[in-house]
């Protein structure tokens, strides 16, 4: 018998922010826990025509694919879930859709017809959709609309599923990811905003065939019922959603509720296989973990609170969370502001910290502060883990403090500084020349052979590496003997040899002292932490141990 695909699509109701890139991720991890082939597709209506031109403050992480596409967050969060590498054909956007259509059409692609946004866009979303489907050959495919039902924006996804669901009526479900509010003053769950989402949707010929009821609190029998009865599902089709710690118990918690038996009736499909098995024991050791690894982030996206601070950098927190819990800690993150250490906060504060950090970024804001913690972390032992434009800024720190170039810099910051020990790559000088800056980096993934007995080699134990990229700047070719000769070692450069990939100082110089011009972060999954980070990791309790502990003064000795 011919393999029918299935299509889940998730959408919102009541408001955004409540989960729904993590529910789709997590149906998927349930799902495959089942034993069937999973693919995750994100449809987002914004019309960038990827996400890379976005400020991470406002719309969190650009996440980069082995493709070299630059994605929202949730890509990431389906990737770590899921455990695989998405191809390009899972991430749309309404801009790449139209983009694409108005290109086609330019070029007289339509033989003279009329192109109009149902069918045509439609149709090209569902391309897509097939596309995804052709390369994967999954069991199912789950496809999240970015947005809320009700808006305008991402309504021609909802049709273009609506449309799909007629040609495939046992093959298609709609999951609506809603929220249910306890208002302070009534002290109650209120269902009524659920149960006008649900009309919403209605109005676009689509009715729910389960409901995701987020929430602080779980939901009660009553609520189920009430919920079911006025949505026209079963009260077994409701489950409860309540705020958890953990973004990774979620899978565990639906299945609480039975939301694979659900899915699966649906499609009328028989689980191959049982349990979240390798899932549940990684949760066991999070639960586990006391002791603690203190990791300080010096960063810039700090203008907008914490939510979205932590939105910009989730891949970063992710993968030192899976490697902490790998060596059975838990992680305590700190948002260290650059700009603080500028103004005159003393970085001796960095002191108490058992790693340090710096990720990716661009341009000049807090670049001076930064410098000032990869000297300190340097001189003072403290494990220091540079990401791209973090081990960029390691390679200056090294040449004006350690080589005395003390006009050392970026070209990103100083063109005309004297020793422009980071460069721009000959081929990114010509696109920005051409004012070509979407899409344009030095992107996805490339190889890296890494030198042998060196702190990198040892830890990912081969001499071959893939690491995903998002830069435009470079080790300049014109300073890396120099460096090397000052100590600084190039422990990973490009397969020829004329990029330098990773920098790092010998183990009997620093405990850690590395940084990669490639983000890492972007292959650190739950179930197999990332090598780089875990050897952070471990340098990082090292070096809590061997820290002095502050002097217990006997009682005896106390004036009271
Ligand atoms: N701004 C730097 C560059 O373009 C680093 C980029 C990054 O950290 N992702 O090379």
């Amino acid at each position: 018998m011919k393999k029918t695909h299935k299509y889940i699509f998730v959408l919102g109701g009541v408001m955004s922010g409540v989960g729904k890139g993590v529910t789709t991720a997590s149906i998927g991890t349930i799902l495959q826990s089942k034993g069937f082939k999973v693919s995750l597709i994100k449809a987002d209506p914004y019309l960038n025509v990827d996400a890379g031109t976005m400020n991470p403050t406002e719309h969190g992480e650009v996440f980069v694919m082995n493709s070299g596409l630059e994605t929202d967050q949730d890509m990431g969060n389906y990737e770590r879930f899921l455990g695989m590498e998405l191809p390009p054909e899972n991430y749309m956007t309404n801009g790449m859709v139209f983009k694409h259509i108005i290109d086609k059409e330019r070029a007289l692609g339509y033989g003279g017809k009329c192109v109009e946004p149902v069918f045509h866009v439609t149709e090209e979303i569902l391309r897509r959709i097939n596309a995804s489907v052709k390369k994967l050959n999954p069991d199912v495919t789950i496809v999240e609309i970015g947005g809320t039902v009700g808006e305008y924006q991402n309504a021609i996804f909802i049709e273009t599923a609506r449309i799909l669901k007629l040609r495939h009526p046992h093959d298609v479900m709609f999951v609506m990811v809603s929220y249910l509010p306890v208002p302070g003053n009534l002290g109650e769950m209120k269902s009524k905003p659920t149960q006008n989402a649900v009309r919403q949707l209605n109005s676009y010929g689509v009715n729910p065939d389960i409901i995701i009821a987020r929430s602080h609190m779980p939901l009660d029998l009553k609520r189920k019922q009430k919920i079911a009865d006025s949505c026209g599902l079963l009260p077994e089709s409701v489950i409860s959603a309540p705020d958890i710690e953990s973004i990774y118990q979620v899978p565990v918690n639906f299945e609480k509720d039975g939301l694979s038996k659900i899915i699966l009736k649906f499609f009328g499909l028989a689980p191959r296989q049982k349990d979240l098995k390798e899932w549940r024991a990684m949760l066991e050791k999070v639960r586990n973990a006391k002791k603690e690894v203190r990791i300080g982030i010096v960063g810039k996206y700090f203008d907008t609170g914490d939510f979205i601070l932590s939105d910009a950098y989730i891949s970063v927190i992710e993968a030192i969370k899976f490697s902490a819990t790998a060596q059975g800690v838990k992680a305590k993150i700190d948002w260290l502001n650059a700009k603080d250490f500028e103004k005159g906060k003393d970085v001796a504060m960095l002191q108490s910290y058992d790693g340090i950090l710096i990720p990716g970024g661009f341009g000049e804001s807090g670049i001076e502060g930064k410098l000032k913690a990869i000297q300190y972390a340097r001189e003072n032992n403290i494990p220091y883990f540079g990401l791209c434009y973090g081990m960029q800024l390691m390679v200056i720190e090294y040449a004006r403090n350690v080589l005395g170039l003390k006009d050392a810099n970026t070209a990103e910051i100083n063109p005309k500084s004297s020793a422009l020990v980071i460069d721009i790559m000959p081929d990114q000088k010509k696109k920005l020349a051409e004012g070509n800056y979407g899409g344009s980096m030095r992107l996805g993934t490339y190889k890296a052979k890494l030198k042998k007995d060196t702190v990198a080699q040892k830890a990912y134990g081969k001499n071959i590496i893939e690491e995903r990229h998002r830069h435009r700047y470079e080790v300049n070719p014109e300073f890396i003997d120099r460096i090397q000769e000052a100590g600084l070692v190039f422990s990973g450069t490009s397969p020829d040899g004329t990029l330098m990939e990773i920098a790092e100082l010998p183990r009997d110089i620093h405990p850690f002292f590395l940084g990669t011009q490639f983000h890492p972060e972007f292959l650190a999954r739950p179930l197999s932490p990332h090598p780089l980070f875990t050897e952070f990791i471990k340098a990082s309790l090292v070096f809590k141990e061997k820290r002095p502990k502050p002097i217990a003064v006997p009682a005896s000795l106390l004036t009271t």
